[in-house]
């Protein structure tokens, strides 16, 4: 049978437009790919990297406080968001023009336009155009889930945010995952009076604990009113914005309130059911370890397969697949011990299992220490660092570190190699240290806090 395409991607994300690239760039296949939006996906244009351009923006209110403890004289004036969003929108469109050049110079045929899967062998797009495809690979990511709240408020999602005209005044923001916790720091930093509230007893549920408590003492520290045990009961939009009546019986007006309570998989209008493939219990498209679905021509990656919604997975998912596919080198995406960073400020540095999590296994030492890092005792600033590692007793390997620390996403890359590789407690012990810094402490700490 002649075919259009040897692979048919639907979706310009971070696991598409690799899986693309791959195996058109690198094994030579014909590949197409449609992407309904913008190319680049949650990450570059609603995501990772607008998110973390804001976090920079926001820290430098901190910054320049530090700087006057330091002695310089400077004085604050204020945060021009406009100013902020055109920039941001100018390198959003650099990064979108540089992965579409990514992929015409691998020789990959984008269409701009919406795709649905009609067989196990044919895409249509939107156009109306049809492709006779060998493989279909559904990248189509995911997107913020709103629960139903009464009052029929405007409620916002972490993807209006990059979009809004002027920051409120004020904000709400609901949950208290990676998104929450992120933009409530990120938007306290530029000025917003924020208040985030959580329906659990500590925010970040799947951290580990000592963190979390950690964590949440600096957001509140900062200014950040962040209420545990309670959640919205109704929102009204009211003049000047949302009138929110909380379980707790308490009451508030906020200039917007965002939502940042989960992600759910983009699979609805693509085909699916025709394909006779059903969706697993939190709507994501099933695959097995080589993300191939119970249709064999039919591949899925990244956060539409829910299995661990990060960029740098989705990215692994779709290389493999290209691999695994295109290019006779079979090889499955490893998702075990994948470290990731929650970028509040301070950020949160996780790999590995949780102290809780350890503790089920077998025996345990824990090595923990919080202290004030030099540069901001200096600066006058009562905020610690926690630097963790979770030991297993009989055979000394590091089993998690977690740290809570400006920077931590960078120091827990590095800490992550060594604990992919087996490090015990004494290859951490064996390192000599770099000083002064904070990270030496992951180096130094000689007994354990806890065992057991
Ligand atoms: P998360 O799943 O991390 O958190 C969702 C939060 O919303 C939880 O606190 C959850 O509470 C709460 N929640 C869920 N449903 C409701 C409801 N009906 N009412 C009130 N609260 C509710 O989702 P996010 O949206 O924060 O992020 C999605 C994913 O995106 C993350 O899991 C992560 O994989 C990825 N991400 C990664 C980032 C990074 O690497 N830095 C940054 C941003 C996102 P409960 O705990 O009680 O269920």
């Amino acid at each position: 049978m002649a075919f259009d395409y040897d692979l048919y991607v639907i979706g310009g994300g971070s696991g598409g437009v690799r899986a693309a690239r791959i195996a058109a760039g690198e094994h030579g296949a014909k590949v197409g790919l449609a992407e309904e939006y913008r190319m680049g996906g949650t990450c570059v244009i609603r995501g990772c990297v607008p998110k973390k351009l804001m976090v920079y923006a926001s820290s430098f209110a901190v910054s320049i406080e530090e700087a006057r403890q330091f002695g310089w004289t400077v004085e604050a004036g204020g945060f021009d968001w406009p100013k902020f969003r055109a920039k941001l929108d100018t390198e959003l469109d650099r990064l979108e023009a540089a992965y579409r050049g990514g992929l015409t110079r691998a020789g990959v045929t984008i269409h701009d336009t919406r795709a649905v899967i009609e067989d196990a062998h044919s895409v249509r797009l939107a156009t109306g155009e049809r492709f006779r495809v060998k493989h279909v690979l559904i990248a189509t990511g995911g997107r913020p889930s709103v629960p139903e709240v009464p009052g029929g408020a405007t409620l916002l999602t972490s993807n209006d945010i990059f979009k809004l005209d002027a920051l409120p005044a004020s904000a709400l923001i609901v949950g208290g995952g990676f998104i929450a916790c992120e933009f409530a720091c990120i938007l306290n930093g530029m000025g917003v009076k924020v208040t985030q509230a959580y329906r659990g007893p500590q925010i970040l549920r799947g951290f580990d604990d000592e963190a979390r408590d950690h964590l949440a003492e600096l957001i509140r520290a900062q200014g950040v009113d962040l209420r545990t045990g309670t959640d919205v009961a109704e929102a009204r939009d009211v003049e000047g914005g949302v009138h929110v009546n909380f379980t707790d019986g308490s009451e508030r007006v906020f200039g917007k309130v965002v939502y940042a309570t989960g992600r759910v998989p983009n699979t609805e209008g693509l085909g699916l059911e025709t394909l006779g493939l059903k969706p697993g219990h939190k709507g994501e498209i099933v695959v097995d370890e080589w993300s191939q679905t119970p249709v064999p021509s039919v591949f899925a990656v990244g956060d539409v397969t829910g299995r661990i919604n990060l960029t740098p997975v989705a990215i692994r998912e779709g290389h493999a697949f290209a691999d695994t596919i295109f290019g006779a080198r079979p090889r499955e995406a490893d998702h075990h011990l994948v470290p990731s960073a929650v970028y509040t400020q301070p950020e949160l540095g996780t790999i590995g299992l949780t102290e809780a999590a350890a503790r089920a296994k077998g025996p345990v030492e824990i090595y923990a220490t919080t202290f004030r890092p030099m540069r901001s005792a200096f600066a006058g600033s009562p905020d610690k660092v926690l630097m963790k590692l979770v030991v297993d007793a009989g055979t000394r390997k590091v089993l998690g570190c977690h740290i809570v620390a400006p920077e931590a996403g960078e120091m827990i890359q590095l800490a992550a190699i060594a604990i992919k590789m087996g490090a015990t407690k004494e290859d951490f012990d064996r390192t000599v240290a770099v000083h002064p810094t904070m990270s030496e402490e992951l180096v130094t700490m000689r007994k354990p806090v806890r065992k057991g």
